[in-house]
């Protein structure tokens, strides 16, 4: 029977034989022997895991060899050995090196072998690594203490414990920090002072406790109150601490100070509800003058055309000055309807009450239809415009009369600004998939550091008020506005006494493909 032929002999073994086979074989215990001299004698499977040295390696070689050297030289090898030639037996603890330098903590027990007359014959040495177990004794016996150092010296968190009644058993330096008592004014007292008054009427404290008891936390945000009685927001912890019982020892508590995180939270909110009330109120202001705007249109434009009627001779003969006088009544409603016009566009503007219809805009279409607006306006100043659409077919995904307002604004700035006998061109392109609306003269041009403030509403940029031309300052801060509403901008280049060029950017129309 073959598969039985394996192992040893049971019939056949001596004791000792079996004795040597169990030893050999044993993992969890190093089992060795060493002459009277020291060396090693035997070696097992135990003393090879834990020290990394196969038996070929280690027999015949000195003890000292599983010991540090500090060890060495301090004569520890010999000393367990002749302790044990004299008692019999050891039993001592320390540091062995292994094989690859690294280092365990051995248990090791050390007997005395003597022969039948008595004579020292060698040394039986059983040895376990205990590595595991001093760590775990070593982070119960420094770990506690690191813990409480570290609980210590923690300064944003008041740490404390709190005995079953509620009186402080221990106090941090953040708890010093934040509630301003030592540790020798607090320890003792009941946790009760930390409370205002209002929390002490309904006895929130004991309540507190109460439920960490009961739930095994409580957490909780509110005031408390420090030492010199001012009051601090609080972020606030309690646990309760059992033993393995179960029973209720006391509770930890951790509470933070966040009485600047709510002031700042606060403001935050404050700041939020400061800016929609100033949207709010800007909006009723722009409907309000929107509304305003358009009442005065009324009686206005009433004014205009009485004065039409009189100046035609309907209400009767006119003589030559009162045809002068008249003119000028007109004159002045119409500039003063255009101040109107200007508010109006622009408050609505700022209302949100603009609709805008975005579509298809032929820019050679709207210059065909703001030209005969401002041909009229550049002849009597002898100001020649130039016309041209540098791209056949240049289009934009805009609001056609919003397209044609800005050009008209533009044009008419250009004018103003220009003397008699000066050049604008006006200029149509695609660039970089944009539609691009030139407006360039050769005028009077505009203070570089003021460049950036033409856009601003009633800004009239070099003019004191007394010399001012006839305007609101809103046609461009209303251009500005119409043309980033439909997507695009409007920006500036000037060189005082060379002349101005605005130029209109607006979303390219789509192309038939992207349709
Ligand atoms: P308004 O023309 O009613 O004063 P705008 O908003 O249209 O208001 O223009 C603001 C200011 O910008 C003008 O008062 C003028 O000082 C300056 N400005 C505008 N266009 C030109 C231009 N083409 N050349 C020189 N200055 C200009």
């Amino acid at each position: 029977m073959s598969s039985c032929n394996s192992g040893v002999d049971r019939q056949s073994a001596a004791p000792e034989a079996l004795l040597r086979l169990l030893v050999e074989g044993q993992r969890e215990q190093a089992m060795f022997v060493l002459d009277a001299d020291g060396h090693v004698a035997t070696w097992n499977a135990g003393a090879e895991l834990m020290s990394g040295y196969t038996a070929e390696e280690a027999l015949g070689r000195h003890i000292s060899l599983f010991y540090p050297p500090e060890d060495v030289a301090a004569g520890e090898p010999e000393r367990p050995l002749a302790a044990a030639a004299e008692t019999g037996r050891v039993e001592d603890e320390g540091w062995r090196v292994r094989r690859d330098g690294s280092r365990f903590w051995a248990g090791v027990v050390t007997t005395a072998l003597r022969d039948a007359s008595g004579r020292l014959v060698g040394y039986g040495k059983v040895a376990r690594d205990l590595s595991q177990r001093r760590f775990v004794q070593e982070a119960l016996h420094e770990g506690p203490e690191r813990f409480r150092l570290l609980v210590q010296s923690v300064k944003d968190y008041a740490i404390f414990m709190l005995d079953r009644e509620g009186r402080v058993a221990s106090w941090n330096e953040g708890a010093e920090a934040i509630k301003g008592y030592a540790a020798e004014q607090i320890v003792g007292e009941s946790f009760r002072v930390f409370y205002p008054p209002e929390d002490l009427a309904w006895d929130k404290p004991a309540t507190e406790l109460e439920v960490a008891a009961r739930e095994g936390r409580f957490e909780d945000e509110g005031w408390r109150v420090r030492r010199d009685g001012s009051r601090f927001w609080a972020s606030v912890t309690i646990a309760a601490i059992r033993n393995e019982e179960g029973e209720l020892l006391g509770f930890g508590k951790v509470t933070r100070d966040l009485t600047e995180r709510r002031a700042l939270q606060e403001r935050a909110l404050l700041d939020a509800r400061r800016a929609a009330e100033a949207e709010a109120a800007n909006r009723a202001k722009g409907e309000f003058l929107a509304a305003l705007s358009h009442e005065l249109r009324t009686p206005l434009n009433a004014i205009g055309g009485y004065v039409d009627l009189m100046a035609l001779g309907i209400r009767g003969p006119v003589t030559e000055e009162q045809a002068a006088d008249l003119a000028r009544v007109r004159r002045s409603q119409q500039h003063l309807l255009g101040i109107i016009n200007d508010l109006l566009n622009f408050s609505r503007i700022e209302a949100g009450q603009v609709r805008y219809s975005l579509e298809t805009v032929q820019l050679a279409q709207v210059f065909d239809d703001v030209r005969p607006l401002v041909e009229p306006l550049a002849l009597n100043k002898a100001i020649e415009i130039e016309w041209r659409i540098c791209d056949e077919g240049a289009a934009a995904h805009a609001d056609a009369p919003k397209v044609e307002q800005i050009l008209i604004n533009l044009l008419t700035n250009a004018v103003k600004f220009t003397d008699p006998g000066g050049g604008i061109t006006v200029s149509a392109r695609m660039d970089e998939g944009r539609a691009v609306l030139m407006v360039e003269d050769t005028g009077i041009g505009i203070e570089p550091d003021r460049l950036a403030d033409i856009f601003e509403p009633f800004v009239q940029v070099g003019r004191s008020l007394a010399s001012a031309h006839e305007g609101t300052g809103l046609g461009l801060a209303i251009s500005r506005d119409l043309a980033r509403a439909m997507g695009g901008d409007l920006v500036v280049e000037s060189s005082l006494a060379e002349g101005s060029t605005f130029t209109l950017l607006l979303p390219r129309a789509e192309t038939a493909a992207e349709a």
